[in-house]
This record gives structure tokens, sequence and C-alpha cells, in this order.
């Protein structure tokens, strides 16, 4: 047998490297022209047909990358979801900085791992620095860490995974990496409000102590924790025999942006000798806002905090961090390996804090982010969208169609068709008629809203987070939604 080796044609080699340099041209060329010709934030192709062109693409023959990236941008691409589209705006998915595109561009072509110092020089420095940044920001103290993660998923778990971990070392000195599950662990509870992202939930059925093992605790009309209640909680399952050992606040939640009183939450965990941990995914970044910061209050004496770089850091997906006040806590995450992090390696191998081994290096994007638009500039940002978020909602307030839900805290705002429309529509046909407007805005491509539920009432979402959006887009907005309504109300 004879090898042909001209294979070199399909790597980015080292060297004179066209064929690198042409498709790498070509692709960005194809995703400007996109952009400039984009008018809707989907292309209405029906979704059966969509799902037909895309399983007809056959693998059996190869063809040249310049036609593989041609019709990927045709059949792909044009059907892509555009997040910089201004009526794209349903969720906590951003359109992302050029500064962390380019940062893309980096990480893609240097595939540094992360795991250990030998796979990631320089990168694990970058990470060091913007975890230390971090938790500088957070004002989390001396002894304070942190990892990157790819979201705020994977930071609740492990803020979690950490709680019970030094919850049954002090219980009982009992050691989970090595033992498994103390022999009370299904007498153990994580305490959080009825608002809670979901995550809170998959994470103790991940960690073994299934779903049941979550105790929610009733918010306010704000969408607050009820601390009162959360303190009647605590002392209720401790009268009961069993065991709370983390409280989970909330820095921002999903649909109502609700801020919980961190102070007061972490300071009744800690008297309880609870681990507390903020889910900061969505509202953390509001510290670095001179004229919000003071909202997240108590923050810096959290155990643990869950930061999104890819919500409203604008970075491109995944990008999270964990960060925790006492590195020793990591302690619980090591585990020595002869290949890759040896015991008394000088050099730091960043898998010694990870769930992960093979890690992307998400922190350069959030290192040329911090240089390329500074630090203020986001608390401006910020300051901007919740201003605008209330404008926004003073809008559907004022217009005849529609009957805004609830004050926004954050940037999300939460709204319904009004009674007019509703006229003699029974509830439960007015909540479908909601259903269908949403898919019927998402399959034509003319605008991306959510649908979720306030007090079981069905009820339309905007989620606002590009500093670039204007008062007038969302007149355009409300104006194709009320079309859209009154076309669904006549043809019925
Ligand atoms: C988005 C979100 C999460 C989950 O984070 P991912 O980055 O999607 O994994 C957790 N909590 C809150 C409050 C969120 O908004």
């Amino acid at each position: 047998m004879t090898w042909s080796n001209n294979w070199s044609q399909y790597f980015a080699q080292l060297g004179d490297n066209q064929a690198f340099e042409q498709a790498t041209k070509q692709t960005q060329q194809a995703i400007n022209q996109l952009f400039q010709e984009a008018n809707a934030p989907y292309s209405g192709l029906e979704p059966v047909q969509l799902k037909a062109q895309i399983n007809a693409v056959d693998f059996s023959t190869p063809s040249s990358l310049e036609n593989v990236i041609q019709e990927t941008n045709a059949l792909i691409a044009k059907n892509s979801l555009l997040v910089q589209h201004p009526h794209t705006i349903a969720h906590l998915h951003t359109p992302p900085l050029i500064a962390s595109i380019v940062a893309e561009h980096f990480i893609a072509a240097l595939n540094q791992s992360m795991d250990s110092w030998d796979q990631a020089p320089a990168a694990t420095f970058v990470e060091q620095k913007i975890v230390d940044w971090l938790c500088d920001i957070y004002q989390l103290g001396e002894r304070a860490d942190g990892v990157f993660t790819s979201g705020g998923t994977q930071s609740n778990l492990m803020g979690l995974l950490l709680a019970r971990d030094w919850f049954a070392y002090q219980q009982s000195q009992h050691d989970v990496q090595q033992n498994g599950l103390p022999e009370y662990s299904s007498k153990m509870r994580i305490i959080c409000s009825d608002k809670s992202h979901f995550t809170v939930q998959k994470s103790a059925s991940l960690m073994g102590l299934g779903e049941r093992s979550v105790v929610l605790v009733k918010t306010n009309v704000q969408g607050k924790i009820d601390t009162q209640a959360l303190q009647h909680t605590i002392d209720t399952l401790k009268a009961d025999g069993l065991l709370p050992f983390a409280v989970v606040a909330m820095a921002g939640t999903t649909d109502h942006g609700a801020i919980d009183d961190l102070q007061t939450v972490v300071d009744i965990a800690k008297a309880a000798g609870c681990w507390s941990h903020v889910d900061g995914a969505y509202g953390a970044a509001l510290q670095l806002s001179e004229q919000h910061k003071s909202r997240l209050k108590g923050i810096e004496s959290a155990d643990s905090i869950s930061v999104d770089f890819h919500k409203l850091f604008y970075q491109t997906i995944s990008c999270g961090a964990l960060l925790i006040k006492d590195k020793a806590n990591f302690n619980t995450l090591l585990h020595h390996a002869d290949y890759l992090n040896r015991e008394g390696d000088e050099l730091p191998n960043l898998v010694d804090k990870s769930i992960a081994t093979t890690k992307r290096f998400d922190a350069l994007k959030m290192f040329m982010t911090l240089k390329a638009v500074g630090v203020k500039q986001f608390g401006e940002f910020y300051d901007y969208l919740l201003s605008l978020t209330q404008q926004v909602a003073t809008k559907i307030q004022q217009h005849k169609h529609f009957e805004l839900c609830c004050t926004p805290l954050l940037s999300t705002v939460l709204f319904r068709l009004s009674s007019e429309i509703q006229g003699d529509l029974s509830d439960q046909q007015f909540n479908q008629l909601h259903q269908t407007l949403r898919l019927q805005l998402l399959t034509s491509g003319n605008a991306v809203i959510a649908e979720t539920k306030v007090d079981g009432k069905l009820v339309l979402k905007f989620t606002l987070l590009s500093p670039c959006l204007t008062l007038s887009d969302f007149d355009l907005l409300l104006e194709k939604i009320e079309h859209s309504t009154l076309a669904l109300i006549n043809t019925k």
C-alpha cells in the first residue's frame, strides 16, 4: 500500500499556509455578506423544510472546503437565528462583542487546553488573572479563587458540589470524594426560592441527592425570596431532623430579574451552618455598574458565586466562572494523575480545580474584552439597558392592546395582550392565542420573543441585552406583534 501524503491541506499547519488563510477569508466574507443583507431574526423557512434540507446533506463523497463553506453559508448560516437583530429578544442569549469573536479565532487556532500548564503556558496565567480580577471585583477576600466553566449550569453544579462535600466534612469528617455519599445523605437539603433556576434541581439530581432534596421558599410580589419564610423553613427542617446544608440566593431570576436580599440570605445561611451560593448568571454583572451595584450588597460574603459571561458580559458561548470564598474547598475536586498533574508539580495545573479535563481557553475572550472595551464601559451599558427596559415597560403600559404584568427589575419585560383583545375568549383560549402568536412570529422570522408563566398565566417576555437597542426598535416590534395578533383574531 502506498500513502499519498498531501494530508497537510486539511490541517492548520505551521509554515506558509494558504489553504488556512483562504478558508478563513472566505468564511469571514460570507459572514460579512450575511450580516449586511440580513433583515429579519430568522429566514422564515418552515421547520420541516429546514430539517429535510439538512438531512439531505450526504457525507459519502467529500467536496472541497471552499464548496463546504459556501453550502454551509447557504443552508446553515442563512437559517440561523440572528442574535444581533433587535427583534431577537427572547432569551438571555446575547449578541457577542467583536473582541470576543476575534478571541475565538485565536482560541480555535491555538487550541490550548486548560487542564495542565504544559498544554497552556500563557493561557493558564490568563485564566488565573481573570479569575483574580473577578475575586477582586466581588471583594471576596484573600483566600478566594475560581475557575472558568462552560456556563451557569456547570457553575451552579460545582458550587453545590463543593457545598455538599464541605458539609459532610463539617458534619462528620466524612470524605465524599473517597467514600461517596454519607449515610445521612437522604436527609440533606438545599434551600432556594421558588423562582430559582431549574439547574438547582438538576444539580441535586446529579449529586445523588435527588430533586426531593431541594426545598423551595416562597417569594414576595417582586420575585425575591421571602427571608422570614427562609428562616422559618430552615428552622422547621432542622426540627424535623433534616439537614439543610446549602442556601441558593438569586442575583437575577431568569423571568423577573429579581435579586434576593443577598446580605440577609447569606447571614441566615451562615447562622444556620449552611453554605451560601449566589446564582449570579444573569444579574451578577451589575457589580460593574456604579449606579446598580448596591443591589448586590452581601455578595462579597457568599461562599460561592456563579458568573455567566455569555449573558450580560456579551461573550460568545460558552463562557462562565465559579468563584469561591475559600480556595481550600477546591481540594475536594483534586485528583492527581501521573500523566497530567503530579503531586508536587510546581507549575499550576488548572484541572486541579475543575470538573472538566480538556477545557477551552475561554478566559482569553474576557481578557481581550476587558482590555478593548474596558470595565467602565460595561457599567454604562447596564445603566442604559436598565433604563431602556423601564421605558419599554411604560410604552407597553400605555398601549391599548398590551398589559404590563410587573415592573421590570433588571432587563426583562413581562406582558400580556389586553382584556380588550381577550374579548369573549376563555382563559384557556386566551393562553392559546399567546402561544400561537409567539410561534407564528418565530417561524415567520418576524420576531423572536419568549413565553413563560406568571401566577399560572401565560405571558410574553422580552429580554433586553444589547446596549445597541433603542426605543424605536420597540415601536416597530410592538407594531409587528399587534399586527400579527389582530390578523390571528380576524382569521378565527
Ligand atoms: C442562564 C442561567 C443559568 C444557566 O446558565 P447556562 O450558562 O445557560 O448554563 C442558571 N441560572 C440563571 C439565573 C440563569 O439565568
